[in-house]
């Protein structure tokens, strides 16, 4: 017999009443195991489904350097305290023309084009001009850089990028060399430029209140993304972050199903549904060795639109335009 409180907040959320904060405390405090977490599954993919029309995506990430990045956060192994190499270390922009190239062709819903804050800005909209050349027009780009003007939003638009990645994180501020207030008036900016936003929670483990998650849930909800999610700690170590203890995938999973009863059918895609997954090349902040290999990259595409079909979601040939009008 489930809890008739858990089962009542899952029903109204699927009728359209999203849980308030307290309940969504109650319901992070439940064993990820239980009925009434399962419960809490469902209601979070029904509710999904409905947001994206049964839609999946894959989405394709270009790391375009793995330079020391003064921002320092706590976390990333690209951050200058953490890195122990010297000196830029960039992706030559060929290589970076070519990858998107090859998840253009594979089919990919979005490129995302992510690089450190040690980027130089007008570099960057050199490789938008290029990549954008060089990929087919219906191809959305995500700009994944460090914090932007108003001003710099608008060149990035005007470039060729149609979203944003950028979190307000838990701890900023903190556990990064970042002010909160940066970080917000940056997405500000972009959205004010015409950019979508791709934001998430993150990162989660254990250590942080529960209260603090769930706030930031209802920030990211209220700056209406297309897409979000929960994003949890990768402990990379050597990073000052190393013996943190993550949250288990699975548990994450379950605080992104609160998140989605919380946002209702508001995001389309990501937010504890699992209809966004993800594949990528070139330098990455968790410290993984990636692929080059245009044929392994094709064939991951591949793999992944499988997975998603067989979770029976629908998976367009080509990206969706209509979500960055
Ligand atoms: S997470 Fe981003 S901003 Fe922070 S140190 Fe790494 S590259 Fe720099």
């Amino acid at each position: 017999m489930l809890d008739k409180s858990v089962e009542s907040i899952v029903d109204r959320a699927i009728e359209g009443e999203s849980p308030c904060r307290d309940e969504m405390l109650m319901l992070m405090g439940i064993d990820v195991e239980s009925a009434e977490a399962a419960y809490v599954r469902w209601g979070a993919e029904v509710l999904g489904r409905r947001a994206s029309g049964g839609v999946g995506q894959i989405y394709a990430q270009i790391g375009l350097d793995a330079t020391p990045c003064p921002e320092n956060c706590a976390f990333c192994s690209l951050a200058a305290r953490n890195n122990s190499s010297k000196g830029r270390a960039e992706v030559p922009d060929d290589e970076i023309t070519h990858y998107a190239g090859v998840f253009d062709e594979a089919g990919v819903h979005l490129i995302s084009l992510m690089a450190t804050a040690a980027y130089n800005f007008e570099h960057f909209l050199r490789i938008v001009a290029t990549v954008r050349g060089a990929i087919a027009n219906d191809m959305p780009l995500m700009a994944n850089i460090g914090d932007i003007t108003f001003n710099q939003a608008q060149q990035l638009k005007a470039a060729g990028i149609q979203a944003i990645y950028h979190a307000h994180r838990l701890g900023e501020g903190t556990i990064t060399g970042i002010a909160p207030e940066r970080r917000l008036a940056t997405i500000a900016s972009a959205q004010k430029a015409g950019l979508a936003l791709m934001t998430a929670v993150e990162p989660i483990y254990q250590g942080i209140p529960l209260e603090d998650i769930a706030d930031r849930m209802l920030e990211v909800i209220s700056q209406k993304p297309y897409c979000s999610g929960v994003g949890v700690l990768t402990a990379v170590p050597g990073t000052t972050m190393a013996n943190e203890t993550p949250y288990t995938r699975r548990q994450a999973a379950y605080f992104a199903s609160i998140m989605r009863l919380a946002a209702g059918t508001s995001i389309p895609f990501g937010t504890g549904c699992g209809n966004v997954v993800w594949t990528d090349a070139g330098a990455n902040p968790r410290g993984r060795d990636l692929s080059t290999d245009p044929d392994f990259l094709r064939r991951d595409v591949r793999r992944l639109r499988k997975e998603l079909a067989r979770d029976g979601w629908d998976v367009p040939a080509r990206p969706l335009s209509a979500w960055f009008k």
